[in-house]
């Protein structure tokens, strides 16, 4: 795999996923004119996903790829499982009403469901642990929101699969100081994203979809009921729909979909295998505190810590990604003071305003991104989404529409830094 490609930044070939990747074939790039039913721009899960669904449907598909394969946040992303959406059940409610919202929290548990199921059915080998996922509280006062939040997934949302751990339960479960509680969803767990990711890969192969890589698309256009055709530097193809599923690295292939991402990059450390792994985290849950700029981890299958956290608004990546995460880490683990790292790589996360994915359609071009963190399955679920609606069964896709996000203000380059200043006040929250 390419070390200085289009999705290949912040040292993705440096990172635990690559170093422990499945073997995956070498695929074209696209040269010439081509012609099919779905052109889809990007190769994660969420386009891979919306290829598969319609390659089943009976539909031609190409997928463009700029990079490689599963190289882009869906293949270096935490592997948390977290079922849901960023916005807890409780602010759904509040914001949309109880009937809406229940249908968009019902509708986004799908993805837990879709991407176990794919990864059995798939025989996809991608280290799938449903062990369950712990949100730690940093403040006492954060107990009775995790008390208010399961109140409300058991009454509204008839979820019944969450338990709140007082602060010597939560030190049974993760040997930090810092959570005094915790709120436990045994519904989530985690995986190896990346081989998740070119197991997907291999299925649409297989299903008869054509994968560009290095084919990175240059230019849409939308020929309303005629379709749509995008260019890529060595060719063209023109296609009844298009599928923009590029989130954090697409740009300016749509202005509706760039006033609607941020993207912030996020930091990655994996450490040596452990002696004892099992004394930071029992049960092998994914974790994740109750920053508003989180820290997450969980441990690998051989033994490592796998920690994210610290995010950066600069395109910059920090010339030490390792040491950059260190001072997060210990932390969270301080009896690991000084632990080495085997791996240290990032990735771009893609965030909305209103922290709800958008997913949407415009005409003969249809789009899903902006998971705002938490989209290692629910992009599986939008790309399935996107391929149904294709197929005249719109309602998921309805759902979502409704719940589009707003435009940052200001433009892209006015909201920069607007945003900017915003995420470093809440940086400034946890901090104090
Ligand atoms: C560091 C990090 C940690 C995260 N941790 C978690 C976690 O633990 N749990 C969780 O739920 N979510 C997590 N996320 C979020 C999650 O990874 C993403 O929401 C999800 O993977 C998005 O999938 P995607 O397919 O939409 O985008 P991507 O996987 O980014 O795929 C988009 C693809 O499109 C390609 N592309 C873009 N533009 C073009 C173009 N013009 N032409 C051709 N190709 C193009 C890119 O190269 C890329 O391969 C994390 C993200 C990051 C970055």
């Amino acid at each position: 795999m390419s070390a200085d490609g289009f999705n290949a930044g912040l040292d993705m070939g440096r990172s635990w996923y690559a170093a422990t990747a499945a073997p995956s074939p070498e695929d074209p790039t696209l040269a010439g004119e081509v012609s099919c039913d779905l052109v889809i721009v990007g190769a994660g899960c969420t386009g891979l996903a919306a290829a598969l669904f319609a390659a089943r449907q009976g539909r031609s598909v190409i997928v463009l790829e700029g990079g490689e394969v599963g190289w882009g946040a869906s293949g270096r992303n935490g592997g948390q499982i977290i079922p849901g959406l960023r916005k807890g059940a409780l602010e759904l409610v509040q914001v949309l009403g109880v009937e809406r919202a229940r249908a968009l929290f019902t509708l986004a548990l799908e993805a837990r469901h879709l991407v176990v199921d794919l990864v059995r059915e798939l025989e996809i080998d991608c280290d799938l642990r449903l062990t369950g996922h712990l949100l730690g509280a940093l403040k006492r006062s954060q107990m009775q929101d995790f008390e208010d939040e399961a109140a409300c997934l058991d009454t509204i949302m008839n979820y019944r699969h969450v338990r709140i751990l007082d602060r010597l339960e939560v030190r049974d479960a993760v040997a930090t100081p810092e959570f005094v509680g915790g709120f436990v969803d045994e519904m989530g767990g985690h995986l190896h994203p990346l081989n998740y990711t070119l197991g997907l890969a291999r299925a649409c192969r297989a299903a008869g979809v054509q994968i560009f890589t290095g084919s990175p698309a240059l230019s849409l256009e939308s020929l309303g009921p005629k379709g749509a055709v995008v260019s890529t530097p060595g060719g063209r193809v023109r296609a009844e729909h298009a599928i923009l599923a590029g989130d954090a690295l697409l740009q300016g292939l749509s202005a509706r979909v760039n006033r609607r991402i941020m993207p912030v990059a996020n930091y990655i450390v994996a450490t040596e295998p452990l002696k004892n792994p099992q004394a930071l985290i029992a049960g092998d849950l994914a974790v994740t505190d109750s920053r508003f700029v989180v820290d997450y981890f969980r441990l690998t299958r051989d033994g490592r810590l796998l920690f994210g956290g610290g995010e950066r608004y600069t395109p910059r990546s920090p010339p030490d990604i390792g040491a950059f995460v260190r001072p997060y880490l210990e932390r969270t683990f301080p009896q690991l003071a000084g632990v080495p790292f085997d791996h240290a790589w990032g990735g771009m996360v893609s965030i909305t305003l209103s922290r709800l994915p958008h997913i949407g359609r415009d005409g003969p071009v249809l789009f899903a991104h902006g998971y705002s963190g938490q989209g290692a399955i629910l992009s599986s679920l939008a790309g399935k989404l996107l391929a149904e609606a294709l197929d005249g069964n719109a309602a998921g896709l309805e759902q979502f529409e409704y719940v589009e996000p707003p435009a940052f203000p200001g433009g892209r380059l006015l909201s920069w830094p607007l945003h900017v200043l915003g995420m470093a006040w809440y940086a400034l929250r946890d901090r104090l």
